[in-house]
């Protein structure tokens, strides 16, 4: 069923009675020609695009949970493309591209939100770096610029500008960049598969990897055995215990990112804004509900759920920027489970195991790189080789020490 104005306005007349299902909930059949494992965004994007541009039809996407249980359902919902680093940039920019395009292409409401993204800066130092990041930015063709204090001041005039310790000196702003409602995401792609012939198959997760000869010839389920010809690991935060299953160790740490809601308040902040002296970032949702989040809670687990240690630092963090914030009340909070990649840059990959593919390691900024990650990925599968966007994304820079370390920190999981 396309959506549309007349298909409102049919299901209008019949009191919305007749709207079918967005997808179906098939049985796995005995053998696929590939299987994704995870329905996340990334899974969803993957079959999406395997079907719709290479015609590949014969696919399931297996997820353990329901869809958007994991970190596409529970992210902070923005989307940028400021990155400095030409392996990442281009990548990123085309992910923009297709957001900038997807609802129409995918037929969904997603909600994308182009309301500009700010990144705070708060030193002499760090302002010459955001203008090296921003000219990279313009470089590469992506649209970037340094706002000034006296114009941040116009837009955003509750900022703590002069806070002594981490005065406010302008910010490197993105305007393209901005927000997506996150698990509409998930459901877009889901349906956008489906209807191209995906068996999306939820509550069946995967318990094993079958490979005869070196080959992956299969699956072990909780629905049973299921047969393919190629195999994707789109797991996230569960990249490495089902890589595992593969007898492949990866050079990845999963940690807890939690992100918070405050109640409902009237039309407050126009822009994604992130403090650059903190882990800090929030955006106001249409609900009117601030959304927020900061650092990794700081040691490995695989537990949706975070800790309150972390929750007094965001806090800390936010209210150092805003301090108004402090009469806002938190309504929630959850925890997501992030694949960190020890250079803080994803992987898109073959790997050394004939017809198995990885995608991992998308840190806390995967969200943004659906759309890429998955029309990168597709392309991967289907032609046996990565394509040039994430000719970069190798798994095996780790072994040649073709790292790419945005933010250099070096292998340090908890600073990326
Ligand atoms: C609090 C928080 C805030 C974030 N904010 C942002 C942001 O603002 N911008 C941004 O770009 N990124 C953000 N991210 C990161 C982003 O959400 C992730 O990088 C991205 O969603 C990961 O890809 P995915 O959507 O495919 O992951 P997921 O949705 O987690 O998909 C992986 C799926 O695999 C399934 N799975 C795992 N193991 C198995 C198995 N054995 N069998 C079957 N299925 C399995 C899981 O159930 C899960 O559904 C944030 C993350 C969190 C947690």
């Amino acid at each position: 069923m396309k959506y549309s104005i007349f298909s409102l306005a049919r299901n209008a007349l019949s009191g919305h009675k007749n709207w079918q299902p967005a997808w179906r909930s098939p049985d796995p059949k005995p053998e696929y020609d590939v299987i994704i494992v995870g329905g996340g965004g990334h899974g969803l994007a993957t079959a999406y695009y395997l079907a719709k541009l290479h015609g590949i039809t014969n696919v399931a996407v297996l997820e353990k949970g329901y869809l958007g249980s994991g970190n596409i359902g529970r992210n902070t919902t923005i989307i940028r493309s400021n990155y400095l680093l030409p392996g990442n940039n281009p990548f990123y920019e085309k992910s923009l591209q297709l957001w900038e395009g997807l609802e129409q292409d995918f037929n969904f409401n997603a909600m994308v939100s182009q309301r500009g993204v700010i990144n705070l800066f708060h030193s002499d130092g760090q302002r010459d770096a955001y203008v090296r990041r921003g000219n990279a930015m313009r470089i590469h063709g992506v649209d970037a610029e340094i706002i000034d204090q006296h114009s941040l001041r116009d837009m955003l005039p509750f900022l703590n500008f002069d806070n002594g310790r981490f005065p406010i000196m302008g910010g490197l702003m993105q305007r393209r960049g901005g927000t997506v409602r996150h698990d509409a995401v998930a459901w877009g792609f889901a349906r956008g598969a489906d209807m191209r012939g995906v068996d999306v198959i939820q509550h069946c997760e995967v318990t094993g990897i079958k490979r005869e000869k070196g080959r992956v010839v299969g699956v072990e389920t909780s629905k049973g055995f299921i047969g393919c010809k190629k195999l994707g690991l789109a797991a996230a935060g569960n990249s490495t215990t089902v890589a595992k299953m593969a007898g492949l160790e990866l050079p990845i740490e999963s940690h807890v990112l939690q992100a918070f809601v405050s109640e409902g308040i009237k039309p407050w902040l126009d822009n994604v804004v992130t403090f650059g002296v903190g882990h800090f970032y929030i955006s106001q949702s249409d609900k009117g509900g601030l959304v927020f989040g900061g650092d990794i809670d700081g040691y490995n687990s695989y537990a949706q759920r975070g800790n309150l240690p972390t929750v007094e630092h965001v806090v800390e963090c936010g209210l150092a920027m805003i301090p108004s914030l402090s009469r806002a009340r938190v309504l929630r909070s959850w925890g997501g489970i992030m694949d960190m990649s020890m250079d803080g840059s994803p992987i898109i990959d073959k790997t050394d195991i004939d017809n198995l593919y990885l995608n991992a390691g998308w840190c806390y900024g995967g969200f943004k790189a659906t759309p890429a990650s998955g029309w990168c990925f597709a392309h991967t599968i289907a032609n046996d080789a990565p394509h040039e966007l994430n000719s970069a994304m190798r798994l095996d820079r780790f072994r040649t020490g073709y790292v790419m370390d945005e933010t250099a920190h070096g292998a340090q999981a908890n600073l990326h």
